[in-house]
């Protein structure tokens, strides 16, 4: 071969190094590194010990964007300071949109299912760069914190289309959308509503939706009737460690996080401090992760090579601490990192017997093309040419008046101005004009001025709603402030609770 191809790696925090020196160890011994160099970048908890808040150099930065791919174990959060999690940080910065998470039942992982004859094997596949994750968080008044909550149409239609593309490759028959659009009628509508715009290019893929809640039971009850399940980041979040507690635990989870230039293979779980440096971790996450990593790539027959032996070993018995079944015949002690992985490199060119091996190509070939570095961001849009027109505000203050008092107030401030106030609401209930005295309010108000009736939509613009803001602030803390807007006639905004 003349030239290698290069994997940006990060070993991580806590346990990190030592799974990803056991994950490295096996691939090595099954050829990987015939056709791929691992350059190190600095990265975790010694960078942010050198007071980078990012946990990342310009120079790890760097190779990770020549590279395309980086392998990364698991990084700690610094607790307190102000640094953010280096592991969200990475998929934002490098916009991994789409995180595609794996859960199978593994032999010799006894779960409450696997003893009960059901077994499972599908896909999540998490938006990962938006939702609460966009990190936007004000204190707005004494007692209020808002955290904001941004769902695209371009990044709704990203992470969907990855989905059914994958579903497509893969064979897999139905995606199902999550989402809570009962609810967040206009961010989850929206999610839910791109699906169905992108699910119209793939006609073969089954679809479906469901309700985040529901999804939960149903994962719990029945979760064999899924296959893929695309959702929303915080809820993508919590329901992929619900999938994990279904297969056996994070330790058997593997994820890959999806960009249109950058890719990166992580372990689900995270640095697990408690038993960090003592060589008992179990690595299965991480090399499941880099298997998904070699098949990104093109080396599917080492993929192959490698799983069957993981397969080949977890069905024999061999296990770390965290997991076996002591109940089973061919139950053995547990061994620590270092043991597990020679087991499996004692098993390469193995198959496994009690489950179904998996097909091994005839050749290896690194096919994963780098896309042309951009020259500069890129602005992504779904909607073009849309007619807007502005047709009020909503005004956010920080008051500790009752809602009586405020409209007195926002009555008078809207006197000879084209609107009208039409809406006082307190953490979304409508207090006013109408309302019930049993609902308590607190020191944050969000007060509506729609245009009045003889004003026509599209008569005035922006700096009306403005300047009438500029008033209100003259006497008022103004925490926020909202446009109202129409979007080619259809509102833009949500109505109050109670409204
Ligand atoms: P965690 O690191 O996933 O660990 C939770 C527990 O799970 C551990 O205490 C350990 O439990 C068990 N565990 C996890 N991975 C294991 C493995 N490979 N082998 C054996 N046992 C394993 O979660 P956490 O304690 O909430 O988070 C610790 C740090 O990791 C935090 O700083 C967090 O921000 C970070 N984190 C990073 C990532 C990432 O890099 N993508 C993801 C999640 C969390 P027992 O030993 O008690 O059985």
């Amino acid at each position: 071969m003349s030239q290698k191809n290069l994997i940006a790696l990060a070993p991580g925090d806590g346990i990190g190094p030592e799974i990803m020196n056991a994950t490295l160890d096996l691939f090595k011994a099954a050829g990987v590194m015939d056709h791929a160099d691992f350059v190190p970048v600095d990265m975790g908890r010694t960078v942010f010990d050198k007071g980078d808040t990012r946990g990342m150099t310009d120079a790890a930065i760097r190779t990770v964007e020549d590279c395309g791919v980086l392998f990364k174990g698991p990084m700690e959060t610094p607790k307190g300071g102000g640094g953010k999690s280096i592991n969200v940080t990475l998929r934002k910065l490098f916009n991994a949109y789409a995180n595609l998470r794996h859960f199978k039942t593994l032999p010799g992982v006894p779960t409450v299912y696997s003893k009960a004859g059901i077994t499972m094997d599908f896909y999540i596949v998490r938006e990962n760069i938006e939702d609460t994750y966009g990190g936007v968080e004000h204190r707005l008044s004494n007692d209020m914190i808002q955290c904001k909550r941004l769902i695209s149409a371009p990044g709704s239609d990203m992470v969907h289309r990855f989905a059914f593309h994958a579903a497509r490759t893969m064979g897999i028959p139905r995606v199902h959308c999550g989402h809570k659009a009962n609810i967040m009628k206009m961010t989850d509508g929206l999610f839910l509503e791109r699906f169905r715009a992108c699910a119209k290019d793939f006609p073969e893929v089954e679809t479906g939706d469901v309700i985040i809640d529901a999804l939960c039971m149903n994962l719990v009850v029945k979760p064999q009737q899924y296959r893929m399940i695309v959702l929303p980041n915080l809820q993508g979040d919590i329901v992929s460690d619900l999938a994990a507690g279904l297969v056996g635990g994070l330790g058997f989870a593997p994820s890959a996080n999806i960009g249109r230039h950058i890719n990166i293979f992580e372990a689900v779980h995270g640095t697990a401090p408690d038993i960090a440096g003592k060589g008992i971790a179990n690595p299965t996450s991480l090399i499941l992760s880099g298997l998904m990593m070699l098949r990104h790539v093109g080396l599917l027959k080492h993929a192959a090579v490698i799983e069957n032996a993981l397969l080949n070993a977890l069905e024999s018995g061999v296990h770390t601490g965290d997991f076996g079944d002591s109940t089973a015949p061919n139950y053995k002690p547990a061994v620590n990192t270092a043991g597990f992985t020679r087991a499996l490199i004692d098993r390469l060119g193995e198959k496994p017997r009690t489950v179904a091996a998996v097909p091994v190509p005839e050749t290896d070939r690194w096919t994963l093309q780098k896309p042309i570095r951009p020259q500069h961001q890129q602005v992504v849009r779904t909607f073009a040419n849309v007619v807007t027109h502005v047709v009020g505000c909503d005004i956010y203050l920080d008051t500790p008046l009752s809602p009586v008092a405020v409209a007195d107030e926002m009555s008078r401030a809207a006197a000879d101005t084209p609107f009208q106030l039409t809406l006082i609401s307190n953490r979304g209930t409508q207090v006013w004009p109408t309302g019930s005295v049993y609902t308590e309010c607190v020191d944050y108000y969000r007060v509506r001025f729609e245009l009045k009736k003889d004003v026509a939509p599209g008569a005035i613009g922006q700096s009306r709603a403005v300047a009438l803001m500029d008033k209100v602030a003259e006497k008022f803390t103004v925490c926020s402030f909202e446009l109202l807007r129409t979007f080619d006639g259809v509102k833009g905004y949500s109505m109050a609770q109670g409204q």
